[in-house]
């Protein structure tokens, strides 16, 4: 049977994000796109709401709900502010979910219970200056002695590492092993030799917050690596199948908030003695818009009913992520185009949408590299491998 409905549970989850984002992030969006503030106090009104532990499971300190509610918020807060999507998609997508997936029983009781619940702040650090696309150029290690491990390195461009208060950051525990030599660990703000430096002059994203963060011999408890030695570059993976997801419905509420402006300005301008919406070179802009939005919804629900079944889904979150941003991207741009000479000028949200989705087709995997790896999948030079990276399937309790 295919069902395109929502359930009840995540209707009113639906209505209750875009109440709040239409209340409290929308009116403060161009404010602080302008001043390059991120309002810090959005946190604690997101955990009220559990939007910061959605798709977290009850006993953890979450919401409990599935993981379609976990992209259900990620589209209503982009369609308010990028940069208030950016939290969900970050903290629960990148983090959250991964401690779930790799954590043990003590490490989701230190690090994740508290985040689901919204008093922690979780942020993911792969990206180092000189090592992006290419995950295992990375310079960053962690040397093993005694019950620490001594972390050394600099990550770029993390999102949230400003207001983080646990850092999940990759280094190598042995460089020869390559892939197999990198390690995860959860770095608990306040460690020695941890510091973060705020980025700022983004071309977007200007009310979202990221950072560098230099790890200078920072002593890290075992207990504080996730996973095994060497299993960090699969945990990095598994990390953005879910980061990607979110990235995908914010970037499809994108779309959704740049071909609604679209709309409303073509009933309102006018133009030859009518509506500009009555020109048919204006409305193959927004139907092209409205391609893109239903396609790029249908792709992410897809990669979300199959997280829910507990299936690997790389491949499809994948060509959620990338048809969605760069849809993103195409929508703020017929946006401007629609809007004309306005759309040029901050009075009207559309250039802040444009200069949003520029970054979504840059992070979490360029679309350069989702393409490779659509291709590799279709050539078979890639399959799904391992069922330990992915998520535990919803509503499935698993065995104590
Ligand atoms: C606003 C923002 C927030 C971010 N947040 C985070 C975060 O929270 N955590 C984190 O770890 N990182 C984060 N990043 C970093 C982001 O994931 C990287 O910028 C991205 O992975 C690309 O890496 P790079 O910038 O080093 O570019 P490069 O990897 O140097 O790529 C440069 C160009 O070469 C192309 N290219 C590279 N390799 C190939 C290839 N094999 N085949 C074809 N083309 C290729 C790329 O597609 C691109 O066009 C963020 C970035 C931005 C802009």
């Amino acid at each position: 049977m295919l069902d395109f409905r929502l359930d009840e549970e995540q209707r009113l989850l639906q209505d209750m994000a875009r109440e709040f984002a239409a209340k409290e992030v929308a009116p403060q969006a161009r404010e602080n796109d302008e001043r390059q503030h991120f309002d810090a106090d959005l946190l604690p009104k997101m955990a009220d709401l559990g939007l910061l532990g959605v798709c977290i499971p009850e006993r953890y300190g979450g919401a409990g709900m599935d993981y379609v509610s976990l992209g259900l918020v990620c589209e209503a807060l982009e369609y308010a502010d990028s940069s208030a999507r950016t939290v969900v998609s970050v903290h629960v997508g990148l983090n959250s979910l991964t401690l779930l997936i790799w954590g043990t029983e003590e490490q989701k009781e230190r690090f994740l219970v508290p985040q689901a619940q919204g008093r922690k702040i979780g942020c993911f650090g792969l990206t180092e200056p000189n090592a992006g696309s290419d995950v295992l150029g990375m310079q960053a290690t962690a040397r093993r002695v005694g019950e620490y491990y001594v972390l050394n390195g600099e990550k770029m461009w993390i999102s949230l590492a400003p207001v983080a208060d646990h850092f999940l950051v990759f280094a190598y525990t042995d460089r020869e092993k390559r892939a197999r030599g990198l390690s995860a660990f959860v770095v608990e703000k306040g460690a020695p030799g941890l510091s973060v430096a705020e980025i700022h002059g983004k071309m977007g994203l200007r009310g979202s917050c990221a950072g560098s963060v230099a790890l200078s011999d920072t002593p890290v408890p075992v207990a504080n690596r996730l996973g095994e030695e060497g299993e960090g570059f699969v945990i990095a993976m598994s990390a953005l199948d879910n980061g990607r997801f979110g990235l995908a419905a914010g970037a499809t509420g994108l779309i959704a908030a740049a071909h609604d402006a679209s709309v409303a300005y073509a009933q309102s301008r006018q133009a030859f003695g009518a509506p500009i919406g009555q020109l048919q070179l204006v409305k193959e802009m927004l139907a092209e818009q409205v391609s893109l939005l239903e396609a790029a919804r249908l792709l992410w629900w897809r990669a979300g009913w199959m997280k829910n079944q507990g299936q690997p889904n790389t491949r499809e979150t994948s060509l959620a992520k990338w048809f969605a941003t760069e849809g993103a991207v195409r929508a703020a741009d017929l946006a401007i185009q629609v809007h004309g000479g306005y759309g040029y000028s901050n009075e009207y949200p559309v250039e802040r949408f444009y200069r949003n989705a520029r970054a979504t087709t840059l992070y979490e995997g360029t679309s350069q590299i989702h393409k490779l790896l659509q291709a590799d999948f279709a050539l078979g030079y890639r399959a799904y491998k391992s069922p330990r990276c992915t998520l535990p399937p919803y509503g499935v309790e698993e065995e104590e």
